[in-house]
């Protein structure tokens, strides 16, 4: 039985699909004008645990994380650059999307770009203008009323007035209620007019938070099970998505919302003026993108999670142990043995509000006991798991004789040591092993060519 700690009730519920056997998630992606950092890293690895633990559940997941592809950063960036907002997004989402790859990072469903879905967004901006929730302010902007809508602060565990109280009250603008927000932003003369949509009401473009009401509501209906994103994320972006959201619909808009918690470094928040700010690329260069992966569900996701060298080591360390457990264990595709003890603490964990941390800690205690000479069976146990989460599904040699930084690959005189290995094992007529280690260069890259002369490479 699965349990989940909805952030809108504040408690751990049983887990119950809107319809049986059948998941519908939404998480908020990236705003696409520069490369991913580390607490994008964090958001994309969390939700794909989550999804692939959903499937591994017996679910069928239906997984949305939208691109925000519209915004002022954007605009301003593609202004600074000289380039189109096309070209811009375009590149960045490709970047995300090694990124994501790298990581280990599955590719949700849908991956909505906000720019495909301004009618939507237009005819939700039209319902809550009917239903009086949203009025045109001094300045033509479309925003929010706050106060018209009931449950505002829900989410949050605030009333209007604590959050208020929260808000830098000397911005001067043109809205009823500092806490009212931008539906749809009047366009100015100076912005592109790729960023200008006609409307109702007048030329523009929508605001962020109702990109997530429309694109959800078109690719998972406007009533669906999980609704995740960073815990930055809370308020205000969700707590307005759930207003506009019910506010035009009418019911509920989400039964479980997720949030995952932040990533420090170094005992500090992470920002750019602090001169500790991470790209997943920075990271990348200095480690293996399973041991970032691995570091990251180490830690249970609603924990705050502490970036620095010495985790990182610990990490590697820890992964490596896990990977020297499985030198003799082939790559094969096993599915795990429910049955097993193992399995079943791993369940227990994972169904406790996905406590990778607690699974991971099972994966240990099955390494350590495979170890002390259990059956081979354990051994393909653990790969069958670690595959769960999304470890553990490489070449243990691969892992072990390097590739510490992407892209890297193995040096020469590795490259060399395994094929000097293969050369033995085929003499021994192990052919298994030697298969083995041709599949493991392959992977690092490294095509082998057998002559006359012997086994030459390169790289492919
Ligand atoms: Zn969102």
């Amino acid at each position: 039985m699965l349990t989940i700690h909805n952030s809108l009730t504040r408690r751990k519920e049983r887990f119950q699909p809107i319809d049986a056997g059948k998941v519908r998630m939404y998480v908020c992606g990236m705003t696409v004008y520069d490369y991913c950092h580390l607490g994008h890293a964090r958001v994309m690895v969390v939700f794909d645990m989550v999804a692939r633990w959903l499937r591994a559940s017996g679910f069928d997941v239906t997984y949305v994380r939208n691109i925000t592809d519209i915004d002022d950063k954007i605009i301003r960036r593609a202004q600074e650059n000289g380039e189109t907002i096309r070209a811009l997004t375009d590149r960045f989402i490709a970047a995300m999307h090694e990124d994501a790859d790298a990581l280990g990072v599955l590719r949700p469903d849908h991956e909505p770009r906000a720019m495909d879905y301004v009618a939507g967004m237009q005819s939700l901006i039209g319902r809550l203008e009917e239903k009086g929730l949203a009025y045109v302010a001094a300045n033509r902007d479309v925003c929010f009323a706050v106060r018209k809508f009931d449950g505002y602060g829900k989410l949050s565990g605030k009333s209007i007035d604590e959050l208020r109280a929260g808000e830098r009250v000397d911005v001067v603008d043109d809205k009823n209620d500092p806490l009212d927000f931008v539906l749809w932003k009047h366009a100015k003369a100076s912005e592109p007019a790729e960023a200008k949509w006609d409307s109702p009401w007048g030329s523009g473009r929508p605001g962020w938070h109702i990109e997530c009401s429309a694109m959800s509501a078109d690719l998972l209906g406007d009533h669906f099970d999980i609704h995740g994103g960073g815990q930055d994320l809370q308020f205000p972006h969700h707590e307005n998505e759930i207003a506009q959201s019910e506010g035009a619909h009418g019911h509920a808009f989400v039964n479980y919302w997720m949030h995952n918690g932040f990533v420090r470094v170094d005992d500090e928040k992470m920002s750019k003026s602090l001169g500790n700010f991470f790209t997943i690329r920075d990271v990348l260069k200095q480690y293996d993108p399973e041991v970032v992966r691995f570091f990251i569900l180490r830690a249970h996701y609603r924990s705050p999670l502490n970036y620095s060298d010495a985790h990182l080591d610990d990490a590697r360390q820890a992964l490596t142990r896990l990977y020297t457990a499985l030198k003799s264990v082939p790559v094969e595709a096993v599915a795990p043995d429910w049955n097993g003890p193992w399995a079943q603490r791993f369940r227990a964990a994972m169904d406790d509000d996905f406590n990778t941390a607690e699974a991971l800690a099972v994966l240990f205690d099955l390494a350590n006991e495979f170890n002390r000479g259990g059956e081979p069976a354990l051994g393909q146990q653990l790969r069958a798991l670690g595959k769960v989460l999304g470890l553990l599904e490489r070449d243990a040699t691969v892992f072990l004789q390097g590739r510490v930084a992407a892209g890297d690959g193995l040096d020469a005189a590795q490259i060399e040591s395994m094929i000097e290995a293969r050369s033995a094992a085929k003499k021994a007529r192990d052919f298994a092993e030697a298969d083995r280690l041709r599949a493991a260069l392959l992977e690092a890259g490294i095509v082998l060519e057998d002559g006359p002369q012997g086994t030459s490479w390169r790289r492919a």
